[in-house]
């Protein structure tokens, strides 16, 4: 349908202010505006989104999103607002009025999405009034809460396959979770078995930096990784709540602005932490996995792994919350030998069935193998995901290749000493053994006496403790849950110790780590960082004064694009990634001024007057705030503005109570803006 394509062209530019599609995505909208029933799986921060509302602006009446986190569906109707877009949200959140309106905008058949809590399924009323809506289509974001294996299942989503049928309209469900099983368990419960158009898109993210290091000094290791990207937003995933706080109180020590966040903390808690993430520039959340599936924050600069995640879906979840926005974005991921002794025994120790189990051993497996990777990292991710022949663009390994060496001799001694031990002790009294180390122990059990003993001194300690930690990556030997850690040989070691096959290792992992200096990362080149950073004060005053999210203004993408390709007009403007017809209108000419600096005709001579005068900046952020309150805190009310005197009548007087700024703005213009200029009052010496 050569013509629809070019309509969805066409809304993609004017409302989203994106000039291309990115891949897979407008296979998806056209599948999706065509009213097939859809099932996409698209990697994090690859667009989903743009799939379900693009193609909702195509077709007649309303979408019905079904979104599990009120956080996200607050921030995507804000953002559709922005661009012009009618959309509401029914959350427990809301307020009554906030309700009332969106129900109102329902009925006279105004809105165009409807995002709606799975909780609000369970209720008969919620489903007569969808009934009688006008609801065209279904999106299900995070399809794959409806799997019950998940660990993010919502019983809520099993109303969604009932609530298609009533409708009888189609539905398009969207995640991330690549892996068959969850997959099929979508098609059953959402789509009553029948298979959907499928769509399986790239799971590459050219915009990530994927690094992995031994642990040497964890802490150490994570402290000069933020030292070294200072002022940018990123998230510290850790494996304990304890580590959480201690390691946030060392980043703050340090000079960053950083919070912890973790399932044990109470719900207010932990929608602060939320809140100050989503709008607060540079902060650093150090959380455990609790902080995940809400964070849409597009600007995330860099996630860095204090502990090794549970398993490979995990830790390609988990990165990919950086960088949504598509500017560059960096990641560390520590791991060692406690981690995988650790996440052994919390799969061993799981009431999961045993097939299940061996899935979760397979699956961290895959991330050890990762771990232990000697050649590019991104194709052994993307391999796991069934993809080849992707070119990297940037990896640790691609970056400096790792030194080898043929570790066969060395693995063979190794499990030498842990068979002729009866499998029974841990990597430290193996190494003694292999060292010739004459401990206490090593004499109490009589191993000074094994042939083993002492045939491994052409290795160091650190080698050895290498040697071992690849072994477990490998999957070559497993600590045992039942005795304490202690290590065993699985059937993959037994083809190496048979002398069937060789095995490379890594030479440098530790050392290595010790020498890397940290560079510092910056996002555009010294001589476009001034612009930037400018670029950014703007788009903070302008947040702050419509209490928004930055990245709802503009994300980081955009002003790096400004600030590297300096538009001078509004014409150029509009080429800008990012930037569609509405933010153009609201926002076009004051990042213009930004960049182009005061041009002197561009001025309203009363501000001219003001020039230089304390008056002059307070009347500057008087209109940044007029400009972001143009439409209402929600953006879809009646464009109202105050004229240049009056602005400059304010700067000078500074009317200072609620009772004299609303004198000086009459009633209309107070309701608007009065409360958030007295904030901008109050808030300039
Ligand atoms: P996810 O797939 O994780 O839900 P989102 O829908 O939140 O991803 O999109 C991630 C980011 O990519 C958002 O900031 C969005 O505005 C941006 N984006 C989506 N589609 C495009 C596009 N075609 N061009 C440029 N940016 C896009
Ligand atoms: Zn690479």
């Amino acid at each position: 349908m050569p013509r629809d394509s070019t309509d969805a062209q066409a809304i993609l530019a004017r409302v989203f202010g994106f000039d291309q599609f990115r891949p897979g995505q407008e296979t998806i909208v056209d599948a999706v505006a065509s009213g097939s029933n859809v099932l996409a799986i698209m990697p994090t921060g690859g667009g989903k989104s743009l799939c379900f509302q693009l193609p909702a602006l195509m077709r007649p009446g309303v979408t019905l999103v079904i979104s599990p986190l009120i956080a996200l569906m607050r921030d995507q109707v804000r953002g559709l607002r922005e661009a012009g877009v009618d959309a509401g949200a029914l959350t427990s959140g809301n307020t009554q009025e906030e309700t009332d309106a969106v129900w109102d905008a329902l009925h006279e058949g105004r809105l165009k999405l409807l995002y709606l809590a799975p909780e609000r399924l369970a209720s008969v009323g919620t489903q007569r009034a969808l009934a009688q809506a006008g609801v065209s289509m279904i999106a299900v974001d995070e399809a794959h809460c409806v799997s019950q294996w998940g660990h993010d299942f919502r019983p809520d989503y099993l109303r969604i396959g009932a609530l298609r049928q009533n409708l009888d309209v189609p539905l398009a469900a969207f995640t991330a979770t690549a892996d068959a099983e969850t997959q099929a368990e979508i098609i059953t419960r959402l789509f009553n078995g029948q298979k959907p158009e499928t769509f399986l898109h790239g799971f590459d993210r050219p915009n990530l930096h994927l690094a992995f290091a031994a642990k040497d000094s964890p802490r150490r290791q994570i402290m000069d990784f933020a030292a070294a990207r200072r002022g940018q937003s990123g998230i510290v995933y850790c494996g304990t709540r304890a580590k959480t706080e201690t390691l946030a109180k060392a980043l703050r020590d340090d000079g960053h602005s950083a919070c912890s966040y973790h399932g044990g903390m109470d719900a207010d808690g932990r929608r602060d932490v939320e809140e100050r993430f989503a709008t607060e520039d540079g902060l650093i959340v150090v959380a455990t996995v609790a902080f995940g599936m809400g964070v849409d924050k597009p600007d995330i600069r860099w996630v860095a792994h204090a502990d090794l995640p549970k398993s490979i879906e995990a830790y390609y979840q988990e990165i990919g919350r950086a960088g949504r926005d598509g500017a560059p974005a960096e990641t560390l991921t520590l791991y060692g030998t406690d981690d995988i002794r650790l996440r052994r025994s919390q799969i061993d120790e799981s009431p999961a069935p045993p097939e299940r189990r061996n899935a979760d051993h397979g699956r961290l497996n895959a991330l050890l193998g990762l771990a232990e990777a000697l050649e590019c990292r991104r194709k052994t991710l993307l391999a796991y995901f069934g993809e080849v022949d992707v070119p990297c663009s940037g990896c640790d390994l691609c970056d400096t290749p790792p030194k080898t060496f043929d570790g066969t001799d060395a693995v063979r001694k190794a499990l030498s000493a842990a068979l002729r031990t009866d499998e029974s002790f841990g990597a430290g009294h193996l190494i003694d053994i292999l060292l010739g180390n004459a401990t206490e122990k090593v004499k109490k059990w009589h191993h000074d006496n094994l042939p083993t003993f002492g045939i491994g001194k052409e290795l160091t300690r650190g080698e050895w403790q290498a040697v071992l930690r690849q072994m477990m990556g490998y999957d070559l030997m497993r600590p045992d849950a039942d005795r304490h850690g202690a290590l065993v040989m699985t059937e993959t070691a037994r083809p190496i110790l048979r002398g069937d096959m060789r095995i490379d290792l890594r030479r440098d992992t530790i050392q290595r780590a010790k020498d890397r200096r940290p560079i510092v990362r910056a996002l555009v080149s010294d001589d476009d960082a001034p612009l930037l950073s400018a670029l950014k004060a703007k788009r903070r005053a302008l947040a702050e004064a419509a209490r928004a999210p930055a990245y709802v203004i503009f994300p980081d993408r955009t002003l790096i694009e400004m600030a590297q390709t300096r538009p001078q007009t509004l014409d150029q403007m509009t080429a800008i990634v990012g930037v569609g017809a509405k933010k153009l209108e609201r926002y076009g000419a004051i990042f213009l001024e930004v960049i182009t600096g005061d041009t002197p005709n561009s001025i309203h001579p009363k501000r001219r007057k003001l020039a230089g005068a304390e008056a002059g900046s307070l009347y500057d952020a008087l209109m940044a705030a007029q400009t972001a309150l143009h439409r209402g805190t929600c953006g879809t009310l009646k464009p109202l503005s105050c004229s240049a005197s009056l602005l400059a009548q304010i700067a000078q007087h500074r009317p200072n109570t609620a009772n004299t700024m609303n004198q000086m703005l009459g009633e209309r213009r107070s309701d608007r803006f009065g409360s958030a200029f007295l904030d901008v009052v109050l808030s300039q010496p």
